[in-house]
């Protein structure tokens, strides 16, 4: 037999075959396909016979390359969700031989000229609107892949870019490692006064699994936020806030032993890398070169955006602001409130002011519940249908489901998602999409269907007393964000695009590729939709009215705050790839000194070392990006708020209107034209920024 038969790695014929993949897979097909896609370049730089067409020569590229990405999206998720020494070793060792491959693709100058050729043939005219945006994209891809540098120049930049791939993943290992080496055990149970049973449970699993007594704490999200959010101790708070606040940085050595893992250098190292790169294209900075295919039209504009947002929210986050200092004085004898004592005095304030607790909501949220409450909604929004599916998994706790839609034709299969909702250990923290496969039509005319990975890390089921297995409770934040992830996968997953490129997520616009998300996010404070999808762990009643308008009431509790903090972060990214000199005697620290001293209410203390652990901008294409969270969001308020009018309105036929013209403007057309030319076709007009003040209760 060959090795095409016997790696599954190089099983195109299905699903991936993550029951058999194992990490001495990985080098061999790897290494195999890169073979054929470079023997596909090659045919594809060879001289035309005739003219350079759509079929003769994107097609054929486009088949080789994809088997790559495929492939080698494969070996990064199970790098994300399931790391071993033994697959991260074979990851790095091949990494560099795909980045490699991509920034030769990027600069080759044979493919940039056919490009161009078929951009100039009589032909484009005839391409559909699809495929004429490819073109138009890839011809400014190359472009920024460095294309048009002269030979020694073009080396210098796949220097840099082989580089910055090795640091980034550098910068995630370290926070992992960090993340994952950090045990705080706990032996005495008084000192864990007020912290929910089932935190408690979990810490004390924990600590089960390496054979001690106590409960263990870790620094990822679901263990160590609770010790914020509720412990009484404070000094219980300060412990833990201190660990994450140092976490990956120098300052890690004063408080454990995370220095070996310190980012410092890494972060220094990229952004000198990033605007060598900027320099080298001639962009004036790597703000500039980010923004070139983003909707977002110059850095400035987007400083503006964040400035003018940062104004707006500022006297509604001093108001936040003293009042928490106030209560956290008179109610809790906390006189000189901390960083560690925000999140505990805040639930604190939310307990008192809106007389409910995080907890006693996310009894209303068990996991099977939620996720059928959401199916539900998607089903009745979208007409289509969701169902269990089988395929090999990589752990498990991950399930798949598949999508189908009803028409005159029988039932037909939409898309299918993997869906791996819990926290462990050896998989990378946060909540993300991912895609398995786009859409497209196949040269055969055959429909290859979008496939999508739906990762959350939210807390597990635990036994209860008696060693039966509890649904998970999501807490509300936690629903949301299952939510959004979902806006994600719907975006992948309904798209009706036949071209890869431009299919789902591909090809949108990145600081507009979040509108879907947040989009889904506003249907977790309907009324309807939480009826559908709460019912209390013990009585199985849903979520009551009066709960719920406290939930409400309390929705934009400290909505100023947390846009500013929103607005911080951005701006500390797109001031250091826009005018921060990585070569001068500015530290990163001082700049994001600078900003939080201009735009903050509440600033950090000077241990704090968060961007260390700051992989959005570091480790995950959102370097000179972060801003597109808000800027999305701007989008998808103007964009939801269509469907509050149609409620307004009446609601009936006019929101199912409104869910038709949703799927068929925005998520059917992906990248396959201009987000803003979607967004206007949704809502018959320009965005405004009144929608977004709105939900986040301030005035416009
Ligand atoms: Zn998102």
């Amino acid at each position: 037999m060959t090795t095409e038969t016997t790696n599954p790695l190089l099983d195109f014929s299905g699903l991936p075959r993550f029951d058999l993949i194992r990490p001495e897979h990985v080098t061999p097909a790897i290494e195999q396909l890169i073979l054929d896609a470079r023997a596909a370049v090659r045919q594809a730089e060879a001289p035309a016979q005739g003219s350079v067409t759509w079929d003769n020569f994107v097609v054929p590229l486009e088949e080789a390359t994809e088997r790559l990405g495929r492939a080698w999206g494969v070996v990064n998720h199970l790098n994300h969700v399931m790391d071993t020494p033994e697959l991260r070793a074979t990851y790095n060792e091949n990494q560099p031989k795909i980045t490699e491959f991509w920034t030769e693709l990027g600069q080759n100058e044979a493919l940039f000229d056919k490009y161009k050729q078929l951009r100039a043939s009589a032909d484009f005219a005839n391409l559909s609107p699809a495929r004429k945006r490819i073109v138009e994209n890839a011809l400014r891809d190359f472009r920024l892949g460095g294309a048009e540098l002269p030979e020694k120049q073009k080396e210098r930049f796949a220097e840099i870019q082989e580089e910055q791939a090795k640091l980034s993943t550098r910068f995630s290992e370290n926070v992992l490692d960090a993340t994952n080496d950090y045990k705080l055990l706990v032996t005495d149970e008084a000192d864990l006064s007020g912290l929910p049973d089932d935190v408690k449970a979990a810490a004390r699993a924990a600590a089960e699994r390496d054979g001690k007594t106590g409960w263990q704490f870790s620094l990822h999200f679901p263990s160590y936020f609770p010790i914020l959010q509720f412990a009484d101790k404070r000094e219980l708070r300060e412990q833990i806030y201190r660990a994450n606040a140092t976490k990956a940085s120098e300052m890690g050595a004063v408080f454990s032993e995370l220095e070996k893992w310190d980012n410092t250098g890494n972060i220094a190292q990229l952004l000198k890398l990033r605007d060598e790169e900027a320099k080298l294209l001639d962009f004036r900075s790597f703000a500039h070169v980010s923004l070139e295919p983003k909707m977002a039209e110059t850095p400035e504009h987007v400083i503006e955006f964040l400035e003018d947002l940062a104004r707006r929210a500022r006297p509604y986050a001093e108001k936040d602001l003293a009042e928490l200092r106030a209560f956290a004085k008179d109610e809790l004898g906390i006189a000189d409130m901390q960083a560690w004592d925000v999140a505990y005095a805040s639930e604190k304030l939310r307990e008192k002011r809106y007389a409910f607790s995080a907890q006693e909501v996310k009894e209303y949220f068990p996991e099977p519940k939620v996720v059928a409450g959401l199916f539900g909604l998607i089903s009745k929004l979208f007409d289509v249908t969701i169902a269990p599916d089988d395929a090999p998994v990589w752990h498990p706790d991950v399930r798949f489901f598949r999508i189908e839609k009803s028409g005159h034709s029988g039932t037909q299969l939409v898309g299918q998602f993997y869906l791996d909702l819990y926290a462990r250990p050896g998989k990378g923290q946060g909540a993300w999409m991912d895609d398995a496969r786009g859409r497209r039509l196949t040269t055969g005319g055959i429909v290859q269907t979008p496939i999508a990975y739906l990762t959350c890390n939210f807390t597990p089921p635990v036994a209860d007393m008696n060693g039966k297995l509890q649904p998970s409770l999501f807490t509300h934040d936690e629903v949301t964000t299952l939510f959004h992830e979902f806006g994600h996968g719907l975006h992948h997953m309904l798209t009706e695009v036949d071209e890869l490129s431009v299919s789902g997520i591909s090809g949108v616009e990145w600081d507009a590729v979040e509108l879907p998300s947040q989009f889904m996010e506003n249907f977790c404070w309907e009324w309807d939709v939480l009826q559908g999808m709460t019912a209390h762990v013990k009585t199985g009643e849903p979520l009551p009215r009066a709960l719920y308008d406290k939930m409400l009431a309390a929705k934009n509790f400290q909505s100023g705050m947390q846009t500013l903090r929103q607005v911080e972060f951005s701006l500390i990214d797109m001031h250091l790839h826009y005018d921060f000199d990585p070569n001068s005697q500015q530290t990163v620290q001082n700049l994001v000194d600078e900003v939080r001293n201009k735009f903050s209410v509440l600033i950090p203390p000077s241990f704090n070392r968060f961007q260390h652990s700051f992989g959005h901008i570091f480790a995950g294409g959102y370097a000179a990006g972060y801003y597109s969270y808000k800027w999305a969001e701007v989008l998808s308020a103007d964009a939801y708020a269509a469907f509050e009018e149609a409620v307004e309105a009446g609601g009936g036929q006019l929101l199912d209107e409104t869910g038709k013209r949703f799927h068929r403007e925005i998520l059917a057309v992906g990248g396959s034209r201009p987000a803003l030319e979607s967004f206007k076709a949704f809502r018959g007009r320009e965005p405004t920024i009144d929608a977004l003040l709105r939900h986040n209760g301030m005035q416009s």
